[in-house]
């Protein structure tokens, strides 16, 4: 670091008259150099790591180099007049975030200052940003469902309450949009929903807004937003002031969703804010801590035990993939760290197979406990009879005459393909779910014209609420099927289907 002679004979000077006049001498310093974000700063030789520091010009900053002479910090605000010289304190604090219910249905920044035009946000309660996770003895297992409504989701890959479930896929395959119908899903479900949106446009945050607001979700929902606009050190702040909201309930023992959209800008955020303090750069240039920083983010999402009110967060962290390279070194990190991957690809997204889940290569490690014993009896077959499709639809192609068996398995599993279609902004209720699938896994659907498979789905449902109400909340009341059901089930479809084709 190159230092101007005089710049260290005022430095020199002022930190003498400090010594001599002032009893606080470390909880004043100086700015050495400033520059793209970044301040180097001396004299503050107590300060802790990750506090905050305040600066001449109203600007806040947070310490996240202690080195010998001198500590490396991230400023939060503008670095307009500021200068080699001015002056710095501490605070004593580290980064906190409000929380508390006043937050639900507002929009604020990864400080927790409002970026929608309700006024302030007026809350008691403030946390800091970080926090070391809840142990081992605090936690406990993960077994009632938190449903997304999205019928390829609950059944091959469901999810549950205190699970952190990683949405992975290259851009515009539907990420954001599994995430944003899982919390249209949770209405009247009693479940918190806080949305972080890390370095996306104001435009695509501002249609988020919009949409929750017209499914009536916007009441139960926090979004904390730090865009593509915002510097550095607020995309990296934003999900973990998330995660301090979402704890804060979770304590209250309320259920909690937290939806990281999505942590490849919290890592490249991260990676910019280390290559300017001049933290050495490892794989990908990352800094060797990456792993770390979205592991202590992401165990803090759990299920407390009833002892701690049993409160729990549910994360579905987002990964966009290069390539659809899942091996890339962020990919495998947060992999390796959540529950299980929902994998979405180009190809069939854009074949119009949405949502794009492929059913080979998501998985759900926690969620099968989750899931209520209706929808594990009739989705266990789903996955291998899909993989089985797949399979034999490719080789299928070279071969002209293909015997009954096969002919039965494909027709089979393209209906299977057409049911786990759904459009977005209609999360179905779990009982329609368990209904149309326990319809086709027994081949009731194989009949049917492959293009009129949703359409006999819709009127399917539509029929059963006029007609047969009582079966629809025997399965909802009861959430198993007993053989009696079953075959009340079979014997409605079939007739309903007589009709449907006649
Ligand atoms: P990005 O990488 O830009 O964040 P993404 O992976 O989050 O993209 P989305 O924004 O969720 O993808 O979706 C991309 C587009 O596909 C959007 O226009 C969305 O409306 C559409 N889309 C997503 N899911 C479905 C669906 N199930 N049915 C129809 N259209 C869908
Ligand atoms: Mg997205």
């Amino acid at each position: 670091m190159e230092l101007n002679p005089t710049a260290i004979g005022s430095i020199i000077k002022d930190e003498v008259l400090s010594f001599l006049f002032s009893p606080h001498v470390d909880e004043a310093g100086r700015v050495l150099q400033v520059g793209d974000g970044i301040v180097r700063v001396i004299g503050l030789s107590d300060a802790m790591s990750g506090e905050l520091l305040q600066f001449e010009n109203g600007s806040v900053g947070i310490a996240m180099n202690l080195e010998e002479d001198n500590i490396g910090v991230v400023l939060l605000g503008s670095g307009t007049g500021l200068g080699e010289g001015s002056f710095v304190t501490r605070t004593g604090r580290v980064a906190q975030m409000p929380v508390g219910d006043a937050l639900l249905g507002r929009v604020v920044n990864a400080l927790g200052q409002p970026l929608d035009q309700k006024g302030l946000v007026m809350v008691q309660d403030f946390r800091p940003i970080e926090r070391v996770a809840p142990g081992v003895l605090a936690r406990q297992k993960v077994d009632v469902p938190l449903l997304t409504g999205i019928k390829a989701i609950d059944a091959m890959v469901p999810i549950g309450r205190g699970q952190r479930q990683l949405i992975i896929g290259d851009r515009q395959t539907g990420k954001t949009a599994i995430a944003l119908d899982t919390i249209l899903n949770q209405r009247d479900k009693d479940v918190y929903c806080v949305y972080v949106a890390i370095g996306q446009k104001n435009s695509t945050v501002a249609g988020i807004v919009n949409t929750l607001t017209e499914y009536d979700a916007l009441r139960y929902t926090t979004l904390v937003v730090a865009s593509a606009s915002e510097n550095a050190p607020m995309l990296y702040l934003a999900p973990y002031s998330g995660m301090a909201i979402a704890e804060h309930w979770m304590e209250q023992g309320k259920d909690v969703l937290i939806v990281l959209d999505d942590l490849s800008k919290h890592a490249v955020a991260y990676r910019t804010m280390s290559l300017l303090l001049r933290r050495p750069p490892g794989r990908e240039a990352y800094p060797g801590d990456v792993f770390y920083l979205h592991s202590r983010l992401l165990e803090r999402a759990g299920r407390l035990s009833e002892q701690y009110g049993g409160g729990s967060i549910t994360a579905l962290p987002i990964i966009e993939t290069q390539g659809g390279d899942m091996s890339a070194y962020i990919p495998t990190n947060v992999i390796s760290i959540t529950d299980g991957q929902i994998y979405l690809e180009t190809e069939s997204f854009n074949a119009g197979i949405r949502p794009a889940v492929n059913p080979g290569l998501s998985v759900s490690r926690v969620g099968g406990a989750a899931q209520v014993p209706a929808m594990k009896k009739i989705a266990a077959p789903i996955r291998v009879e899909l993989a089985q499709y797949r399979e034999l639809s490719s080789f299928a192609q070279f071969s002209s005459d293909l015997d009954k068996d096969t002919q039965k398995r494909l027709r089979h599993g393209e209906r299977i393909v057409e049911i786990l279609k759904q459009s977005q902004y209609a999360p179905m209720s779990l009982e329609h779910e368990i209904l149309i699938l326990f319809a086709m896994t027994r081949h009731c659907l194989d009949d049917i014209k492959v293009e009129d498979v949703l359409d006999f789905q819709q009127q399917l449902i539509e029929h059963f609420g006029v007609w047969h109400g009582g079966l629809v909340d025997e399965i909802r009341e009861t959430q198993d099927l007993t053989p009696q059901l079953e075959e009340q089930l079979l014997k409605a479809i079939n007739e309903f289907k007589a009709s449907y084709l006649a």
